[in-house]
């Protein structure tokens, strides 16, 4: 976990081309950053700026390579953390650690000279999950900072910061994230069409050797139902069961046999879960 971790928060540069499939997430996120940036005409016209997008679906869908890519496109800096990372046995402590994600995001920008920040916040229903009536909770705090610290967001100011927070569970959320001013866009990150899968296998296969004549359109069939992250693993496994082969190059059959394996592999881990 803490190896994909670190993967994630790579700074390695991600651009929307590099997504396969989620045309309309990527078209509805543009549009809100190409919005973001005009602030000339935001003020003149008295809008009130969009401080934060809300990415929601399923796992392993890209909601992450999203939220690199606005950060790429934007020429801003990028922040993450996880909403896991702010639950603290300590009262105070998971608030000081957002107030720090948004110094940190400050700081970088200025370090860096630039004039936009992206601030990721993963698993974002770990904070910001349903408060109860009157339920004292010790992340309440937390979620309190967070709302500061948005509604403390100007769209005059440098650098301009954008929120992008993801979940795979929208409706735990408390409303108070949901109100206007705050994530007031939600964008939809849903499982990829056959279309989507065959891009993404595309993606991954740029850098391995495929024997000519694979038929990617049949692997994206087969693999229906699959997530970004499955296909990624689809081709590495691919790529192993070749190598095993001592094959110069990835067959068919070696990827139909990775789509059984990948799929095996959620089944032995939800056992194991159970
Ligand atoms: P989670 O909810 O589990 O955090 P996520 O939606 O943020 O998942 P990512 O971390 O963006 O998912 O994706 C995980 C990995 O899966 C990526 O690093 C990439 O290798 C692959 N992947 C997922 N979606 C796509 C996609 N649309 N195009 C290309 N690769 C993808």
């Amino acid at each position: 976990a803490g190896e994909r971790k670190r993967k994630k928060r790579g700074l390695a540069k991600l651009t929307f081309e590099q997504i396969g499939g989620q045309e309309s997430a990527k078209q509805e996120l543009r549009e809100a950053l190409d919005f973001m940036v005009r602030q000339d005409e935001i003020s003149k016209f008295g809008i009130r700026p969009i401080k934060g997008i809300l990415l929601t679906g399923p796992p392993g869908t890209g909601k992450t390579l999203l939220a690199k890519a606005a950060a790429q496109y934007t020429n801003a800096v990028f922040v993450a953390a996880s909403g896991s990372e702010f639950v603290e046995m300590y009262v105070g402590v998971g608030a000081s650690r957002i107030r720090d994600l948004f110094k940190e995001a400050r700081t970088r920008a200025a370090k860096e000279n630039k004039e936009n920040a992206v601030i990721f916040i993963d698993e974002i229903e770990v904070i910001g999950g349903k408060r109860e009536g009157g339920q004292q909770r010790e992340y309440d705090q937390t979620l309190n900072q967070l709302l500061t610290e948005m509604d403390g967001i100007y769209s005059s100011d440098t650098p301009r910061i954008l929120l992008i927070a993801a979940t795979n569970r929208k409706e735990m959320l408390d409303s108070a994230l949901l109100r206007p001013g705050r994530f007031d866009r939600h964008i939809q990150v849903d499982l990829p069409d056959k279309k989507g899968r065959r891009h993404i296998l595309e993606l991954h296969a740029a850098n391995k050797p495929l024997q000519e004549g694979v038929n990617l359109d049949k692997i994206a069939e087969e693999s229906y139902g699959f997530s970004g992250a499955q296909l990624e693993s689809v081709m590495n496994e691919a790529a192993i069961y070749a190598m095993r082969d001592e094959v110069d190059q990835i067959t068919q059959g070696h990827l139909s046999m990775a789509i059984d394996k990948v799929l095996m592999g959620e089944k032995t881990d939800r056992q194991a879960a159970e």
